[in-house]
């Protein structure tokens, strides 16, 4: 046996079974069943180190994060994740380090129930490439396409903790001492599925934030051709973030940071009271942070009152890049 088919061998039992695979790894194609009233949303995302993620990060959190970032894309649709494909290119097969890979892509495999039904292996510089599949009731998929004038717009979740912690890694020789819970955010995202499959029949669009807030709704807003005002004081932001920006920090890991794995929604504004109970029930704080208005363009109100024009200090800096831009998710 080669090196790559212990990879295949030690992969193939990764993940849950699920009576809809017919046929999984070992063929030359995988074959799946889809319940009639059912669509199939299909999206594929590509890592490469030192790009993507750091060089150094552990490969149990990559195994993690690569499936998570990818689940994301689903929750966004409100799809169900159902299965999932795998191209790895490796430089090595060094076994220690794809046992913690599989240990960290099985754990969230196995908490969405997602199959991992093929993939290839190859060598070359370490980049990896999956494609996922979810089912989503035909019809009810959520979309960019769809906000209206009048519409609230919320997010899940808090923002600007992954950027943050990144910034503060790339600014610190300790950057071991950087508080472990955002630390986790960068690393270990949460694909906020429940929350998108939550929101079928709710949500007139929808996205997650891999590239930050303003992009991302941006996206939205230039879908479903409109515009919309932002209160920054409404931003959901954790505990750390607000020390920091007491401490001088700025808005921008929260606007433009990017790797939150959040969802941004808008809904209609009588949804109001179906949304705190969606919140509620899924203990996920979701925070309305502004409205969609006729006009195009997105204005961003400071909590002074003034227009946010993007010029904090740290803005310029985070906006020429560092290394990992268009994450791409
Ligand atoms: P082929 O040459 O026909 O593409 P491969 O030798 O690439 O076949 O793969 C053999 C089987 O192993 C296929 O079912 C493929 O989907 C699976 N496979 C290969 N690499 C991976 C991987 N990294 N993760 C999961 N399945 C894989
Ligand atoms: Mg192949």
């Amino acid at each position: 046996m080669s090196e790559f088919d212990l990879i295949r061998t030690y992969f193939a039992d990764l993940t849950p079974q699920r009576a809809d695979v017919a046929l999984g790894i070992g063929d030359d194609a995988a074959l799946v069943s889809i319940p009639p009233g059912q669509q199939v949303a299909v999206s594929v995302d590509t890592l490469v180190s030192g790009v993507h993620f750091l060089p150094s990060v552990s490969p149990r959190a990559l195994g993690h994060k690569a499936l998570a970032v990818n689940l994301s894309d689903l929750a966004a649709m409100g799809a169900e994740p159902a299965w999932v494909t795998l191209a790895m290119t490796l430089p090595t097969a060094d076994s220690t380090w794809l046992a913690e890979f599989a240990a960290g892509f099985s754990a969230l495999a196995a908490r969405y129930k997602v199959a991992l039904i093929g993939g290839d292996t190859t060598r070359g510089p370490l980049s990896l490439s999956l494609q996922v599949q979810g089912l989503v009731p035909e019809g009810e998929a959520l979309r960019r396409a769809g906000a209206r004038a009048g519409d609230g717009i919320y997010v899940t979740g808090s923002l600007g903790d992954a950027a943050l912690c990144l910034k503060l890694m790339q600014a610190s020789a300790e950057s071991e001492r950087i508080d472990q819970a955002l630390r986790t955010r960068l690393e270990r995202p949460q694909p906020r599925v429940a929350a998108g499959m939550g929101l079928r029949g709710l949500a007139s669009s929808a996205i997650d934030i891999s590239d930050g807030l303003l992009a991302d709704l941006g996206h939205i807003l230039e879908a479903s051709g409109v515009g919309a005002s932002l209160e920054l004081a409404r931003l959901p932001l954790s505990d750390t973030y607000a020390e920091w920006m007491a401490q001088g920090g700025d808005w921008s890991p929260a606007l433009t940071g990017g790797d939150d794995y959040e969802l941004c929604f808008t809904a209609s504004g009588e949804l109001g009271t179906r949304i705190e109970s969606l919140a509620a029930q899924l203990d996920l704080p979701i925070s309305r942070i502004g409205r969609i208005e006729d006009e195009t363009g997105l204005r961003v109100i400071r909590p002074d009152g003034g227009v946010w024009s993007g010029s904090d200090a740290g803005f310029d800096h985070f906006a020429d890049g560092d290394g990992t831009d268009d994450r791409g998710a």
